[in-house]
């Protein structure tokens, strides 16, 4: 049985578990740029860090941690300015109720900050974002400084991995269940800090017009497009009433790039084929 499994995500046996990132995905902008551009070294020189992680000049571990060195603000004062700012996408709240009425649970894992994660979960969400896993990197006091003060905290990573918060090591144990009990496995993502779930689960959404959408394209990795927690959850429901394989949508997302549909200008050389 699913519990003795000792996986959090398998306490209700179920056939299916959807893994998500937070920032850009569920939130319509990335709380962590948001405050990079707003208040830390600026725009242009993030954008930078974007690009020179996924052409792999820098770890997202160092790129991160360069952002959220950048923000000296106390740290009470940058969840209220986040929770003041950032946005969900309004259909995230509609999908996850249909999850929890389908027994699929939905696991967070976020290279963002898991008091800020939870901070604007609980206040976008309400009362149920408590019935979402979220694992993501956290934050510490510098020394001789509390958080809330002016540059008093620090990022504090997941792991000792490139990517400060390796994605892949949450997954990787249910995956590795036997046969007759493993979930289909979701993941929905839009970025660089999705790298290391991309290669993970049965079936990937990656967001329109966005960056893992160009690392899947090189990477050769299968994804399907979603614009909205609209489309994702059409897609599930179409995967869960066994009207679409999960093989069959991993398919789609290449088409849909070539037909340049994907939000992304398709590159000659951009297949990996
Ligand atoms: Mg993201």
């Amino acid at each position: 049985m699913g519990a003795h499994t000792g996986l959090p995500a398998m306490q209700t046996n179920p056939k299916f578990i959807f893994f998500t990132d937070f920032d850009g995905t569920i939130t319509l902008q990335d709380s962590n740029d948001y405050m990079t551009d707003n208040i830390g070294y600026g725009q242009a020189k993030r954008r930078q860090g974007n690009l020179d992680t996924l052409e792999g000049r820098i770890s997202f571990r160092d790129s991160f941690k360069g952002m959220m060195d950048s923000i000296n603000k106390p740290y009470n004062e940058c969840i209220q300015y986040l929770v003041d700012n950032i946005k969900l996408d309004p259909h995230f709240t509609p999908f996850f109720h249909w999850c929890l009425e389908n027994n699929i649970p939905v696991v967070v894992l976020s290279s963002g900050m898991e008091p800020i994660i939870q901070a604007l979960l609980a206040a976008l969400v309400g009362p149920d974002a408590e019935k979402l896993q979220v694992i993501g990197n956290n934050v510490g006091a510098r020394p001789g400084k509390s958080i809330d003060e002016e540059g008093g905290w620090e990022l504090v990573f997941h792991d000792d991995s490139d990517f400060g918060h390796d994605k892949s090591l949450t997954i990787r144990p249910y995956r590795e269940l036997p046969e007759d009990i493993r979930p289909t496995m979701f993941y929905a993502g839009d970025g660089v800090s999705d790298l290391s779930a991309a290669k993970e689960t049965d079936l990937l959404f990656a967001k329109k017009g966005h960056d893992l959408i160009s690392y899947c394209v090189r990477e050769n990795i299968p994804f399907t497009v979603f614009e909205s927690w609209d489309s994702i959850l059409a897609k599930t429901k179409e995967i869960v009433a066994g009207t679409t394989s999960v093989k069959e949508a991993a398919r789609e997302g290449f088409e849909a790039y070539k037909a340049g549909d994907a939000g992304l200008k398709p590159v000659a050389n951009g297949a990996a084929k």
